[in-house]
């Protein structure tokens, strides 16, 4: 079969497959090297080290394996463009639209194995690889190529009609692909919401991202204590952040439905952030199977709760917070008393000062002394 043909027949069946938008892209060095080289020599990815590794892979994908020749480059939505149900305030964080229903790397990945099973039955001498957001890949650049989307000035991909609310993935193949999915032309424009919006000045230029100021690594990816300033700069967001994205006229657009299992899930967005910090290990694995919240573990999420409880002001937080100060892990004790110093108030400060006397982790009196000198 031609390039051209086969291109068109597996970008067919990754529609068929259930993808909202396919494309391919051949295989050559990466366009950013330089760009992305600068970055990680800024201090820039924050202490994400696995974007240190494999760059030889991650800047030219020709030597993930041998052959490797191309990519088939998929998205799925996760939610739809043009709605916008925001979560409800007051004693609940606000979790990022891509973490509230089923975890994509597991749903996508299945989808593209599928696929690549179908791929080799038709062509035995396929060799293929699939990732979603796994392996040493550039895939917003891969996606780009293959007509998926153009890179916008939050560093997302930006499509005309399904804006970023999409995610991506990929299979690597030893064939010789044509093309397959027109370029789509840059599409920002003059505009510049995102830089604008982005409360803690994560996107300190166009097209560049410091994920040191980013809320969502602070929340998902950082472990263990949060400095200082990361702990006011997460605000209400008990997991990832998606202002850059909220603000963004590309997902006005036109309704671009989204698959059901990124739909939220009921039992977790009825959790408040008092659930959650006193949610049990069993519950936990029970209410966040198959979950991308996952990803921030128990005592992480409980910490955000924690930080986000005496971010949002709510004296009524002041008991749940108090039972925390007895919590089994140091890390949700100390931002517990850190909440406590933030609500203030005498219940407060009578229930740091008792925490104190017994707290024996010289981490957490820490927090807990720098607390009662805030009250
Ligand atoms: Fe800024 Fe939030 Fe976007 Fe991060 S995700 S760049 S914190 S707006
Ligand atoms: Fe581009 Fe504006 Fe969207 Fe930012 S908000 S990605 S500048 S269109």
């Amino acid at each position: 079969m031609a390039a051209t043909d086969l291109a068109r027949t597996l970008v067919s069946w990754a529609v068929e497959e259930g993808f909202d938008r396919a494309g391919i892209a051949p295989l050559r060095p990466s366009d950013y090297a330089e760009a992305f080289l600068a970055w990680l020599e800024r201090g820039e990815h924050a202490n994400l080290g696995y974007l240190e590794r494999r760059s030889e892979e991650r800047l030219d994908p020709r030597n993930l394996f041998e052959g490797a020749a191309s990519a088939l480059c998929v998205a799925q939505q996760y939610h739809p463009a043009g709605a916008d149900p925001d979560p409800p305030d007051g004693m609940l964080g606000k979790v990022a639209r891509y973490a509230r229903g089923s975890d994509y790397h597991d749903t996508m990945k299945a989808r593209l194995l599928r696929l690549a099973d179908r791929i080799r039955e038709a062509y035995p001498e396929a060799l293929t690889r699939a990732y979603v957001d796994t392996g040493p890949v550039l895939e917003r650049e891969l996606a780009a190529r293959a007509g998926i989307g153009s890179f916008g000035k939050n560093t997302n991909l930006l499509h005309p009609e399904a804006g970023s609310w999409f995610f991506l993935g990929e299979i690597f193949l030893n064939l010789e692909l044509a093309p397959e999915g027109a370029a789509i032309a840059e599409l920002c424009g003059s505009c510049t919401r995102c830089l604008e919006a982005c409360p803690t000045g994560a996107l300190p230029a166009p097209y560049r991202l410091d994920a040191n100021r980013c809320i969502s690594y602070w929340t998902i990816e950082h472990r263990g204590w949060l400095p200082e300033e990361a702990r006011s700069m997460i605000g209400d967001w008990l997991f990832g952040c998606d202002i850059c994205q909220e603000v963004c006229p590309l997902n006005d657009g036109a309704y671009v439905p989204a698959a059901a299992e990124f739909a939220p899930d009921d039992r977790r967005a009825a959790l408040t952030l008092a659930d959650l910090l006193e949610l049990s290990r069993d519950d936990y694995v029970e209410a966040f199977r198959g979950s991308p919240m996952k990803r921030a573990k128990l005592e992480g999420l409980q910490r955000n709760a924690a930080v986000v409880l005496g971010n949002l002001g709510n004296r009524e937080a002041i008991p749940v917070l108090k039972r925390a100060l007895t919590h089994p892990e140091s890390v949700v004790r100390g931002h517990a008393a850190w909440a406590l110093g933030r609500l203030g108030g005498p219940e407060s400060k009578l229930a740091l000062v008792e925490a104190l006397a017994a707290e024996s982790d010289g981490r957490v009196r820490c927090d807990i002394e720098a607390a009662i000198v805030a009250v």
